[in-house]
């Protein structure tokens, strides 16, 4: 081949463009870099608004202290050069389907300078992976009083306020005020109730550096509210009254059958008309897909905006475009309703597309993904792990606490981490953190 037609043929590879860089879309990128951008079997181009990732599933750690973030994050830019896709940066806005085009926003920086300007980008296949926001029903006051935890920006954003909290009950003259170092979290899902535990420890650690005015018995109060009958209804009955007993018995007070009707500065107020006074109010009562997806150029999408997809993954009206994860309502094969928005999900679609893709650019038909439940755990932080986990290997469901249900729950984390990095690194990068951790204070403190 001559070098003009070797260049043709290179800028004639098949375009795969992935929109979202989470715990599906960037195992998605690594994965088919590495086996198709390497070879130059294909160009794998990665969209992301952020420009670094950071799995999600870490974000109540970090909104509670017990995280840097700066040892878990990974810069797109790096991935891609290391696995052979490209990166980049700006968030979609909408989509050409007849023009098979991406459209993309402007990135600005914090000055509002112009860094990228509005681009639209070619693929042959696209792949929309962009994950899940916080789903607040339209709830009067939250968008103004409340925090989410959708983004790493979020969590920090949250931390820096508990923080501020603390040093500012410390400092002040006069006494606490009804509403000071409360903390109301709404949603009593795996985040609700993981957050509220660690927030449990890492108030009291925080304290601990000298912040001697407060005392957290008395003065550090956390509510979590759950619009069901009891904390995290996904799980069995057995397993969430057991995680409720341990919540109450860190002092946290667990409200059920408890709606919210409004969130203002003072705290909540319920629908039955009872006042929960709180300085920080965290919203984490149910997912949505973001909003561009309900306006993608005619993609069929549901009530909370994820793309409809068929057991393919492929949307049901563009046999080009395929949705993955969170954003993605892929009924559940063998089950009723869809498969949950769950980083286990992610992490299994993204699996299944490496291969069908493959195939895909081979002609050869497509298989339908089948979830397989794992079931789930809950994470109390250094108090407690517990969960079902569902299987042959286990025979059905069988309860699981204490170091091997902590361990279980780390695997899920080690398992993305090598879909991105391989083996040597994520056993390097283990280690470092082992060590780190040993020189500096258990709970970040700015
Ligand atoms: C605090 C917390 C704890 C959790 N704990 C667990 C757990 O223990 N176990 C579990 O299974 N699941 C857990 N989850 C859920 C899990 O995080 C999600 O199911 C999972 O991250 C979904 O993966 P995803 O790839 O679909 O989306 P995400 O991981 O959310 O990634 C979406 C990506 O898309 C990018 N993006 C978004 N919009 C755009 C746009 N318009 N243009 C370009 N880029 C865009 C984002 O920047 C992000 O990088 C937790 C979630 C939270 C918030």
């Amino acid at each position: 081949m001559t070098e003009r037609a070797a260049q043709a043929a290179f800028d004639e590879r098949h375009r795969i463009v992935i929109v979202g860089g989470g715990a599906g879309g960037l195992e998605l990128a690594t994965r088919l870099g590495d086996r198709l951008g390497r070879r130059g079997r294909a160009q794998v181009i990665l969209i992301d608004k952020a420009r670094a990732h950071l799995w999600k599933p870490l974000l109540h750690e970090v909104a509670a202290g017990s995280m840097d973030m700066g040892h878990h994050e990974l810069d797109y830019l790096a991935q891609a050069h290391w696995h052979h896709f490209g990166y980049r940066v700006g968030k979609m806005v909408g989509l050409d389907r007849r023009r098979r085009e991406v459209q993309v926003a402007p990135v600005l920086d914090e000055s509002g300078i112009e860094v990228t300007p509005k681009r639209v980008f070619a693929y042959d296949t696209l792949v929309i992976a962009v994950g899940s926001v916080s789903n607040d029903f339209g709830t009067p006051g939250v968008a103004d009083y409340a925090m989410a935890l959708d983004t790493p920006e979020e969590a920090k954003r949250f931390h820096r306020r508990l923080v501020d909290a603390c040093i500012r009950a410390h400092a002040q003259a006069g006494p606490i005020r009804p509403e000071q170092l409360r903390i109301a979290i709404v949603g009593a899902g795996a985040t609700g109730v993981e957050l509220a535990a660690e927030l449990h420890r890492t108030t009291r650690e925080l304290v601990a550096y000298g912040l001697d005015r407060i005392d957290p018995e008395k003065d550090v109060h956390i509510h979590v509210i759950e619009a069901a009958e009891r904390i995290l209804p996904a799980l069995p009955e057995r397993l969430s009254k057991g995680i409720e007993e341990l919540l109450r018995a860190l002092a946290v007070e667990v409200h059920t059958a408890a709606r919210v009707a409004e969130v203002s500065a003072q705290g909540l107020r319920l629908v039955g008309g009872q006042q929960i006074a709180a300085e920080l109010v965290v919203w984490a009562a149910g997912v949505k897909a973001p909003e561009v997806l309900a306006h993608l150029d005619g993609l069929e999408c549901n009530r909370i905006n994820q793309l409809v997809v068929r057991p393919t993954l492929e949307t049901t009206r563009d046999s080009n475009i395929f949705a993955l994860g969170d954003c993605a309502a892929c009924p559940w094969l063998g089950n009723a309703g869809n498969i949950p928005p769950r980083a286990q999900a992610a992490h299994q679609e993204a699996s299944h597309l490496v291969r069908m893709l493959e195939r895909r650019l081979a002609g050869k038909p497509l298989r339908p993904f089948r979830y397989r439940d794992f079931g789930s755990l809950v994470s109390l932080g250094k108090y407690s792990t517990i969960g079902n986990l569902m299987g042959a290997l286990v025979g059905g469901s069988v309860r699981v606490e204490g170091t091997f249900a902590r361990l279980m729950y780390l695997s899920l984390y080690k398992m993305h981490e090598l879909a991105l990095h391989g083996f040597a690194k994520v056993a390097l990068d283990t280690f470092a953190r082992l060590i780190t951790r040993r020189t500096e204070p258990i709970v970040k403190l700015h």
